[in-house]
C-alpha cells in the first residue's frame, strides 16, 4: 500500500533530455557563444578538436566528423567504393539507415538473421550469406552492446571483405577491452540528440585505423574536391558544423559517467524484476562476458507486448518499440524477395521487444514504478 502511494502520480518518460541539459547548461551556452563569436560555422577548429578528442577516447587513428550517423554510413561505404553489383551483408533487425545506405549506393543489401539471445547479427548466418560479390559486412552494435566481432572479422578476412561497424548506438561500449568503433575496417557513430552522446541537431563521426580510407572520407565529405573546385570524384556535403562540435565537446567528458549511470539503472532493473517475480515472463537484455553494454536502450522481451505497452501508457510510463518491422518485411525491400519465414529470430524479436526508460537521471522510484506496472500488466 505504502509503495502504491509512493508511485502514485509518477511520470516516467522514455527519455528526458531536460535533466541533462540543466546540469550542463552554462557550459553549453558558453561553448555556443564561443562559436558564434568566431562566425565560423562549418568544420574548422571546433570540429578538428572534437575529432582529436574522439580519436583518443576510442583509441583510433582517424575520426572524421560528419553530418549524421546515416551520412557516416553512406560516406564510409562510398569511401570503400561500394556500388552497383556489390552485396553488403546487414542484420535484418536494426534501424533503417543500416540497410538504406546500401541501397542508396546501388548495391544490394543481403539480410541475415540475428542471434536469439543478444539480437546481434548472427555470425553463422553471415558465413552462409557470403558470396563472391560480398564487399562489406555491417555488424550493428544494437542498443549499446557490441556484436560478437571476432567471428565476423574471421569470416570477412579470407575474401578481403570490409567490416563496417554501425556503432551509432554504442559510443563507449567495449568488446574484449577494445572500444566499439576500433574493431572493424571503419565505424560509424551518430550523435542524434537521443543517442548516449547527443548533439543539438544532427551529427555523426566516421572512425578508422586506415589512413588512406580516412583521406577518402575527408575528400568525399567535401564533394570530392581537392583542391577546391577540382573534383576527382563525386562526393557530397557530409560536413559537421562547428556548433554541434562545440556542444559535443562539452558533453564528451561526461559520457563515461552517463554510461555508468545507465549501467547502474540496468543493474537495478534486474534486481527489481527479480524482486517482483517477473523473470519467468520478462526476458532481460543479455550482457555476454567480455562486452560492456552501455544501454543506449534497455530492451526487454515480453508476451502480449502491445497490451503491456498500452497498460504502461495508462501508468504514465513511456516506452517504444525498436524495431517493429525487420528489413525483410519493409515495402521498399520487397523486390529483394525473401521467403516469409527466412528470419524467424528477427520476426520473434520484432513482436516482443519493448524499450523501457533507461536515461542516466532516472530515479529508483521511477524504475520501481515501471517494473510494478509491468507486473500489473502481466498479472
Ligand atoms: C541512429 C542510428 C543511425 C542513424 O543515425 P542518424 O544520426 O539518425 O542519421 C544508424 N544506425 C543505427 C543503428 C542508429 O541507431
Amino acid at each position: 500500500m505504502e509503495d502504491e502511494v509512493r508511485s502514485f502520480g509518477l511520470k516516467v518518460p522514455l527519455l528526458d533530455l531536460q535533466a541533462q541539459y540543466a546540469s550542463i547548461r552554462g557550459d553549453v551556452l558558453a561553448a555556443m557563444t564561443r562559436v558564434c563569436d568566431t562566425q565560423q560555422f562549418i568544420l574548422g577548429p571546433e570540429v578538428e578538436q572534437l575529432e582529436g578528442e574522439l580519436g583518443s577516447a576510442l583509441g583510433v587513428r582517424a575520426a572524421i566528423g560528419v553530418s549524421s550517423g546515416t551520412d557516416a554510413l553512406l560516406v564510409a561505404m562510398m569511401a570503400l567504393g561500394i556500388g552497383p553489383g556489390d552485396e553488403v551483408i546487414t542484420p535484418t533487425f536494426s534501424f533503417f539507415a543500416t540497410a538504406g545506405c546500401v541501397s542508396r549506393l546501388g548495391a544490394r543489401p543481403v539480410f541475415v538473421d540475428v542471434d536469439p539471445d543478444t539480437l546481434m547479427i548472427d555470425a553463422a548466418a553471415v558465413r552462409a550469406a557470403l558470396s563472391p560479390r560480398t564487399r562489406a559486412i555491417v555488424p550493428v552494435h544494437l542498443f549499446g552492446l557490441c556484436a560478437d566481432m571476432d567471428p565476423i572479422l574471421e569470416a570477412a578476412r579470407p575474401g578481403g571483405v570490409a567490416v563496417v561497424e554501425d556503432a551509432a548506438q554504442a559510443l563507449g561500449a567495449t568488446y574484449k577491452g577494445r572500444a566499439a568503433g576500433a574493431l572493424g575496417t571503419v565505424a560509424c557513430f551518430s550523435f542524434f540528440p537521443s543517442k548516449n552522446l547527443g548533439a543539438y541537431g544532427d551529427a555523426g563521426v566516421v572512425t578508422t585505423e586506415d589512413e588512406a580510407l580516412a583521406r577518402r572520407v575527408r575528400l568525399l565529405r567535401m564533394h570530392g574536391a581537392e583542391p577546391k573546385y577540382h573534383h576527382r570524384e563525386v562526393g557530397g556535403n557530409f560536413r559537421l558544423d562547428a556548433l554541434q562540435a562545440a556542444v559535443l565537446r562539452v558533453k564528451l567528458p561526461h559520457l563515461a559517467r552517463w554510461n555508468e549511470q545507465r549501467r547502474a539503472n540496468a543493474a537495478r532493473y534486474r534486481l527489481l524484476f527479480e524482486r517482483f517475480g517477473l523473470l519467468d515472463r520478462v526476458r532481460l537484455p543479455a550482457e555476454p562476458p567480455g562486452r560492456t553494454h552501455i544501454y543506449h536502450q534497455y530492451v526487454v522481451r515480453v508476451p502480449n507486448r502491445d497490451a503491456v505497452r498500452q497498460h504502461l501508457a495508462t501508468r504514465q510510463v513511456g516506452t517504444d518499440v525498436y524495431y517493429p518491422v525487420p528489413f525483410h518485411r519493409q515495402e521498399c525491400f520487397a523486390s529483394l524477395a525473401h521467403p516469409a519465414d527466412a528470419f524467424p529470430h528477427a520476426d520473434a524479436a520484432a513482436a516482443e521487444v519493448l524499450a523501457l526508460p533507461i536515461y542516466p537521471e532516472l530515479t529508483a522510484d521511477q524504475q520501481e514504478h515501471v517494473v510494478r506496472s509491468i507486473g500489473e500488466a502481466l498479472a
